[in-house]
């Protein structure tokens, strides 16, 4: 006797393969059959109508320190998603010393998009070395499964303390990192992840710890993989990681390398597509390199109080380092200041960064003054041709002119859908960079797969819906060397997701105040999303997460080669 069946559906296993009518029948947390006429059960759901999947693997999250106050990953779980992957761009809390807690919050809350005294009163400090976290996830229990990245910015912490922001490591500091990555792949980190892009920074404008590192501290933690023989190496690239470096790297380790963020970037079109071929060549030559793209524009809503997209621009340094409010408004009026921003926004072809195309996807949201409130909607482009002015000028003076506190809406990649689906059906992309539990006042992606089946499958017809489903279940789950997950299939973890494909979305951007303390975030709803399952155990039904459901997830520990 099965524990339950879900029958009378449309099954699109994961595997790319056409769908098929039938169902699943699950024992023991596991698929104990597929197909038609699947037997007795002590309980069935009728499906018809409806797609049985996989559910959705989720491998660029950032719910490091969320998941020790909320085991649901609040939102993923209600957008379809049975595994998510944290520690993403080597932004992780373990391993941590006691008396460094707090400058790794102050590093996170401003690549997290979340306030400090939120994150201060949320995590669990129940552990120090990195197994140790590991163990800690496990005792709490997790709602989707949970699969961790070991984070160089933390590694780089532990080592060498407040210095991790300031300077290149000594050769024995490079040991003890290597010592420490071995020391979580042994564990059972997924990888070793890091960040190289000029946007991140921490506290003030501070660089994230992992953006000192030279080539060969990166070479021997890397190179840990290798000793370790297994795990991925994860990086979120600036300007000097090149795809022929990280063919290197690859080369040296042996090792899949997972390559964020591939955007289509408006001020220089071609970039990803040539990056994209060097990714095929280095292929050619046995190389595992991925590149993971996206299924948004990638949006942004930001104030000028906290302008995350202009932070990219070496320009906007002295507003970063402004003391307060007043030294911050002086800065934003200052002619020079704006001079050299001008310039830096028209050099063409600087990689991932706001350029002069931006200004016409900025538009206004919401305003705080009243006599304001005629320009909602608007781009700053539309504002600044109307007033034959710099749209620079226009931009800061509306900030000034007291809307500092002013919504915008910044799309700044991925703008054109017709070559944003030559990424997503690119055969060595992964479809992911939702990250979810990040920059969470400023935007809410968790939905990508919802999306993915809804717009490009439905809307836009771009793919098929196995071919849809493939992508964000068995591509990724294979790229990471997860087992048994990500395809329907007798043997499988039951990991489900059943949704209605004639209305499934991502539901409209809302704030909510659900973390702690009440800080606010960007959520947004799961729209068509009649049932998932982890490991077996029902965590969404009709009517949204059940609460109740316990905490089925599993820490996945255990990768292939
Ligand atoms: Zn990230």
């Amino acid at each position: 006797m099965h524990d339950f069946v879900i029958d009378n559906a449309v099954v699109v296993d994961g595997s790319g393969g056409p769908a098929r009518p039938g169902g699943v029948a699950v024992k023991d947390g596991r698929i104990a059959a597929l197909g038609l006429d699947l037997g007795a059960a002590r309980e069935r759901v009728d499906a018809r109508g409806l797609v049985l999947a996989p559910g959705i693997v989720d491998i660029h999250t950032h719910y490091d320190a969320q998941l020790t106050w909320d085991p649901f990953a609040t939102p993923s779980t209600a957008l379809g998603v049975t595994t998510v992957v944290i520690g993403n761009c080597g932004f992780t809390i373990a391993p941590c010393r006691p008396a460094d807690r707090d400058l790794t919050l102050r590093n996170l809350t401003h690549v997290e998009g979340m306030a400090l005294e939120a994150l201060r009163a949320g995590v669990n400090w129940d552990f120090e070395t990195y197994p140790e976290f590991l163990d800690a996830m496990e005792r709490r229990g997790v709602v989707p499964n949970v699969a961790s990245f070991v984070g160089h910015s933390s590694v780089r912490t532990y080592v060498l303390g407040a210095d991790a922001t300031k300077r290149a490591a000594t050769d024995a500091e490079i040991a003890e990192m290597r010592r420490l990555v071995l020391e979580a792949a042994r564990a059972g980190a997924i990888g070793f992840a890091t960040s190289t892009l000029e946007q991140h920074n921490g506290e003030n404008g501070i660089p994230m710890p992992s953006r000192l590192a030279d080539e060969k501290e990166l070479l021997a933690l890397t190179g840990a993989l290798g000793e370790a023989g297994r795990g991925v190496f994860m990086l979120t690239k600036g300007m000097t990681s090149t795809i022929p470096w990280l063919e290197k790297v690859a080369a040296s380790n042996g090792r899949p390398v997972m390559i964020a963020a591939m955007f289509l970037d408006p001020g220089d079109p071609t970039r990803v597509f040539k990056e994209l071929s060097e990714i095929e060549s280095a292929r050619t030559r046995g190389r595992e390199l991925w590149a993971q793209v996206g299924c948004f524009p990638l949006g942004m809503e930001f104030t000028l109080r906290h302008p995350y997209p202009l932070e990219a621009f070496l320009a906007w340094r002295p507003a970063i380092e402004a003391t307060d409010e007043a030294d911050y408004r002086r800065v934003l009026a200052d002619p020079s200041f704006r001079a050299t921003l001008k310039a830096e926004a028209a050099i063409p072809g600087v990689p991932n960064r706001f350029s002069d195309k931006t200004w016409a996807h900025l538009a206004i949201m919401e305003v705080t003054r009243p006599e304001h409130r005629g320009l909602v909607g608007s781009t700053i482009a539309e504002l600044a041709q109307a007033s034959r002015r710099d749209p620079v000028d226009v931009f800061l003076d509306f900030g000034l002119d007291g809307e500092l506190d002013a919504m915008f809406d910044c799309k700044l990649f991925n703008t054109d859908e017709g070559e944003v689906k030559k990424l997503l059906r690119h055969p060595h992309a992964a479809v992911a960079l939702s990250d979810a539990g990040a920059h969470l006042s400023f935007l809410c992606d968790a939905g990508f797969g919802l999306h993915l089946f809804g717009h490009w499958v439905r809307e836009r017809g771009d793919l098929t819906l196995p071919e849809a489903v493939k992508r964000v279940t068995s591509d990724v789950a294979t790229a990471y060397r997860i087992k048994d997950r990500g395809r329907l299939a007798p043997g499988a973890w039951a990991d489900l997701l059943l949704f209605d494909p004639k209305t499934v979305a991502r539901g409209d951007k809302r704030r909510v105040n659900d973390l702690p303390t009440g800080a606010s975030r960007l959520d947004t709803p799961a729209v068509g999303v009649q049932g998932v399952w982890v490991n077996g155990v029902r965590t969404v039904d009709e009517r949204g997460v059940r609460r109740e459901c316990g905490r089925p997830g599993r820490v996945l520990r255990d990768f292939g080669a």
